[in-house]
């Protein structure tokens, strides 16, 4: 196994650009068994939230691994039921208390919904008292981010949004690359659509370098300077997606992939449809 890459953030925090996603991971039990494997094969950063109710699971593996803490990055994420400056500052007690550690290595604001202005204040004062190392925003890509940019006394070092080779985000790299912000990438391998999955481009590259498909679309991410987080309950393709440091796409290649944007979400939901159903998802505790 080759070595990892890291991005140094805009707070000076370095972030593992590779890490394991727990979206619907079905419990913690299963959470748990999931994590252990992927930090047994190597893996250093986890990212969950509280919506996704397997918190536990994460901290549980953290601890058992006997990896040190200070080497695994965590991060989780903020349900807006949980918005406000005083309503922000307690959640981040009982998910520190959830999770089990006393520190968070990035927390962020789920959705671009409620108060996040008051739950953006309460980050800001978590970063100060050392609840939390890194605070960024997932899913604000309306004028909602650049509101947030302009209150913000911590500027967010990630955002965290839909990306894929179908729907690369270029306009969006654009609006946030003058604040030094990252871009987080989810469903990075389209939520494993077959369909770009199977793309021919892939398996050209891919039978250059003995590699997958999926690990050329991983290998493209970190080329173009997205973070990413695939998921698997797999621990052969745990492996695998981890096993992308020892190759090198070309420019060429890089471009080659570039060329298969089309403007192709796999989420569809309008802001509006996403308002009205935020209460069906509001997590347990
Ligand atoms: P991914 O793009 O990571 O795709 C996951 C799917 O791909 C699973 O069905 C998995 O199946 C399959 N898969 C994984 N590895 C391979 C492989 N090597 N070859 C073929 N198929 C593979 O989608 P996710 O939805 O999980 O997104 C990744 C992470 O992003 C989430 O886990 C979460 O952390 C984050 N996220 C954040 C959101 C937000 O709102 N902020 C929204 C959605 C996701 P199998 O398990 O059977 O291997």
């Amino acid at each position: 196994m080759n070595d990892q890459t890291y991005i140094v953030l805009n707070d000076g925090n370095r972030i593992p650009q590779l890490g394991v996603g727990v979206f619907q991971v079905a419990g913690d039990d299963l959470t748990q068994q999931v994590c252990e494997e992927a930090l047994g094969l190597g893996y250093r950063h986890i990212d969950t939230a509280h919506a996704y109710q397997n918190e536990r699971g994460v901290g549980a593996a953290v601890r058992s691994s006997g990896i040190p803490r200070e080497e695994v990055w965590i991060t989780s994420k903020l349900w807006p039921s949980e918005y406000g400056d005083s309503a922000s500052d307690a959640a981040i007690d009982k998910m520190l208390k959830r999770i089990g550690i006393n520190y968070l290595d990035m927390l962020l604001l789920h959705q671009q919904f409620g108060d996040y202005l008051g739950a953006w204040k309460a980050l800001e004062a978590a970063v100060a008292d050392g609840r939390v190392r890194s605070i960024g925003l997932s899913n604000f890509e309306s004028e909602r981010l650049e509101e947030v940019l302009g209150t913000a006394k911590i500027l967010p070092s990630v955002l965290q949004v839909e990306t894929h080779p179908y729907y690369q985000q270029l306009a969006l790299k654009e609006r946030i690359a003058p604040y030094g912000i990252v871009l987080e990438s989810w469903y990075p391998l389209g939520h494993g659509d077959p369909e770009l999955l199977g793309e021919q481009v892939f398996t050209e590259i891919g039978s250059k370098y003995g590699k997958t498909n999926a690990q050329v679309i991983l290998r493209w991410h970190t080329q173009v300077g997205n973070i990413v987080f695939p998921r698997s309950t797999k621990p052969q393709r745990l492996a695998e997606n981890l096993d992308i440091f020892d190759f090198t796409l070309t420019d060429e290649e890089v471009s080659g992939i570039n060329e298969l944007e089309r403007g192709k979400r796999y989420f569809t939901m309008t802001l509006e449809e996403q308002e009205a159903n935020l209460s069906g998802f509001i997590p347990a505790d």
